[in-house]
């Protein structure tokens, strides 16, 4: 059975979403598609040859009965509305991360999710599927370091926009450390703090940059993330679990080990967009096979929720530059660890 998914937001990830489907992955097919400014979805329809119905209102989207399953990858504001549709229709989604831009709102869809009985939200976390955090997470787990102590980990970019701000650094950067920490660790936050170091040049007027982020989980695990967004050289990012017995480093990306002037080297990306991208195939066919085999195991909407609880008491920490307390309340038995 071919899955007959819609997807509302054809600007940048949507776009590569639908080409994905399209063209990389199997078991589904683009069936109808809607964004705010319908030329840009008959625009996509066309770029890929889609046989998909473009729909100008998102909820006769949800709507349609040839949609099976919903891929929202619009604006962030408009998720948590998205989301709330597809759970009354009883149809599953994958929503793009913000499952919504405030806690309150992710809870609402915990709360629509619980009430509908069946997991249907899958977020858009895709670090979970990258093969290098899957293999750090199989060194943990075997045992080979030890109980993980410590974590010292690195979110850098070349340069970000002058739209980019302070809070940013959280709610657009951090955020997914935030998801795939507590993935790798299978641990909870309970305090952050935020600490800046000396300001780069390079940041803005309006952006504080670099900042080092510092978590403690329930285990007492300490987290030291340094998210530095205008660090010129190249889109880095560095993980290092410090255990009992040993230390274990995120890998990085594949690269040919250069030998030539006299010089020793590899390539460092630069586009965010290359770092990850086998991940992404992985997470969207299994939101596909999820469907297929009647359960998602991908990041749920509780993860969704503990991300935005962890990013709001972090953003507060910026602003109070005290340990701020991380609550979430109990994990309901719906979300098996
Ligand atoms: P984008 O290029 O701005 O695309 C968003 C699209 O949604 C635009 O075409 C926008 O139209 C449309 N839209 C806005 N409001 C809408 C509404 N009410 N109904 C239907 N369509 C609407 O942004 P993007 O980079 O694709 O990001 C989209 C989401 O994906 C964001 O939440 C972002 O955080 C997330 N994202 C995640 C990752 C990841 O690594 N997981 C990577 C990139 C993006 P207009 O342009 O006309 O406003």
């Amino acid at each position: 059975m071919t899955l007959q998914i819609g997807v509302i937001g054809t600007g940048a990830i949507g776009q590569d979403h639908i080409r994905r489907i399209t063209q990389a992955l199997s078991g589904a097919r683009v069936v109808a598609v809607n964004d705010i400014n319908p030329q840009q979805a008959r625009d996509t329809v066309t770029r890929y040859q889609l046989d998909a119905i473009v729909h100008t209102d998102a909820h006769a989207l949800v709507a349609d009965p040839a949609v099976q399953a919903l891929l929202v990858t619009s604006w962030g504001p408009t998720h948590e509305e998205f989301v709330l549709a597809a759970i009354a229709k009883g149809k599953p989604v994958f929503c793009e991360k913000p499952l919504a831009v405030t806690a309150e709102g992710c809870r609402r869809i915990v709360d629509a999710e619980i009430a509908h009985g069946k997991r249907l939200v899958q977020v858009g976390f895709m670090r979970p599927y990258d093969a290098g955090y899957r293999a750090l997470k199989d060194v943990i787990s075997s045992g080979k370091i030890g109980a993980p102590l410590m974590l010292h980990c690195a979110h850098r970019n070349p340069s970000v926009g002058d739209s980019y701000t302070t809070p940013m650094a959280i709610t657009d950067t951090l955020i997914h450390e935030l998801d795939v920490l507590r993935w790798l660790l299978d641990d909870d936050y309970v305090s952050a703090q935020v600490v800046f170091p000396r300001k780069s040049s390079h940041a803005s007027s309006h952006l504080a940059d670099p900042q080092i982020v510092l978590l403690e989980t329930t285990r007492g695990v300490r987290i030291d993330v340094e998210i530095f967004v205008n660090c010129q050289y190249g889109y880095d990012i560095q993980c290092s679990v410090v255990g009992e017995s040993g230390v274990a480093n995120l890998p990085e990306p594949a690269s040919v080990l250069l030998r030539s002037e006299a010089r020793l080297g590899t390539t460092i990306l630069t586009d965010w967009k290359q770092r990850f991208i086998d991940a992404y195939d992985v997470e969207l066919q299994g939101f596909i096979n999820g469907i297929r085999d009647g359960a998602l195991t991908g990041p749920s909407a509780w993860d969704g929720y503990a991300a935005a609880v962890a990013a709001d008491a972090c953003v507060k920490a910026q602003e109070t530059r005290e340990v701020e307390a991380i609550s979430m309340g109990a994990r309901p038995a719906f979300y098996p660890r």
